[in-house]
């Protein structure tokens, strides 16, 4: 995800740039603790890979953003 100059933002889908709170596509990797009487998800990392300006802008790229996520995941599951 990229940062310009201070706090500002380039939306991946309008390339407006924003300030202010943002929607965004995240990786994010867990683990599930069964240890304990319940089980736990633990975060264990997190990675922001796109913002955006608005949700109506995060929703036309969230098709493109899984399948390359999922086209990552499965070349890897085949090394
Ligand atoms: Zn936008």
């Amino acid at each position: 995800m990229d940062q310009l100059d201070g706090d500002e933002y380039e939306c991946f889908t309008c390339k407006q740039r924003f300030r202010s709170a943002s929607f965004s596509i995240s990786r994010e990797w867990n683990r599930v603790n069964y240890a304990g009487d319940e089980p736990e998800v633990e975060i264990q990392g997190s990675e922001g890979l796109e913002c955006y300006c608005s949700q109506a802008c995060a929703t036309s790229r969230r098709d493109l953003v899984m399948e390359r996520e999922v086209a990552g995941l499965l070349y890897r599951l085949d090394e």
